[in-house]
């Protein structure tokens, strides 16, 4: 489709894992759609209705497997397309591996901070432009983080609640020193994905908030010996597995419950106006398609 017509509030957007849920798992799909935008074709986005609203999702890496890592996904085009649909919160997943000596296998996390360690991603909307000098902090949707640490109290599931996420370039896993490094930079997490989408929603005043399960141990955190011909090469002890399994699993439900409580807020939060400078100085309009032609 070129236009977008079905309209949305919330995007879920998955990660790692997220092909395995069937729709169902969220809401019941009542229209999906891929959105041309002007950065290519953006993902499929399921539109499922949920709790009397429309709620979007979006698979990251694929919807039929890991058929796209981290550094090949089209964000601008994804971002763009959540804001064609009218979505205001972003909800997105994330699988890292754990720093924190704290942090283990199947936890899950509502991180608070970031570090970009990214090389070669389109970063921003406004390529030659004079616009996009925008504050990162609070970097993540305050009032998504509640919303989901609310969601977490209510289904009585622990969570930890501050993490510097550290994102890389990927695909390949990180190196020993690396990880000492992001260790020593204050690195609790470290993965592949929220970098670009959480700056590229911030330029379209969308708020973006993650949730992440940790999927291993970043290398080195533990004397873990190489296994050849597993995911992860061992950095996730085979007994660890069933941890991130249930942690998976219990993604819909966390969902759901974190859609209800946001539906009683009113983003009080800074997000939706990000660019609010530069409209009062007359740099941009309101339509914000026009701010990236
Ligand atoms: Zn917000």
């Amino acid at each position: 489709m070129s236009e977008a017509t079905a309209s949305i509030d919330v995007l879920v957007i998955g990660g790692s894992g997220a092909y395995h849920f069937s729709s169902e798992a969220f809401g019941v799909e009542t229209d999906r759609l891929t959105v041309e935008t002007p950065f290519g074709p953006s993902a499929p986005v399921r539109i499922l209705q949920s709790q009397d609203r429309s709620v979007g999702f979006l698979s990251r890496h694929g919807e039929r497997g890991y058929s796209l890592t981290a550094p090949f996904i089209n964000y601008r085009a994804n971002i763009y397309a959540a804001k064609a649909l009218g979505v205001q919160q972003i909800l997105a997943w994330s699988g890292p591996g754990a720093i924190h000596g704290a942090f283990h296998p199947g936890d899950l996390v509502v991180p608070d901070d970031l570090i970009d360690l990214t090389r070669q991603r389109p970063l921003t909307f406004f390529e030659a432009k004079g616009i996009g000098f925008i504050r990162q902090n609070p970097v993540f949707c305050p009032e998504i983080r509640r919303a989901l640490q609310a969601a977490m109290d209510g289904l009585n599931r622990p969570c930890h609640r501050q993490a510097t996420y550290v994102c890389t370039e990927g695909p390949r896993l990180e190196t020993p020193a690396e990880i000492r490094y992001m260790r020593q930079i204050g690195g609790d997490l470290v993965g592949m994905t929220l970098v670009p989408e959480v700056f590229l929603a911030r330029e379209l005043e969308i708020c973006y908030a993650p949730l992440c399960y940790i999927s291993n141990y970043a290398e080195g955190v533990r004397e873990l010996p190489y296994e050849k011909g597993v995911l992860f090469e061992g950095t996730l002890p085979a007994g660890d597995g069933k941890r991130v399994d249930a942690a998976l699993s219990a993604f819909p439900q966390i969902v759901r419950s974190t859609l209800e409580h946001l539906a009683s807020m009113h983003r009080a939060c800074p997000c939706k106006d990000a660019m609010l400078r530069y409209r009062k100085r007359g740099d941009i309009g309101e339509d914000w398609r026009s701010w990236i032609a």
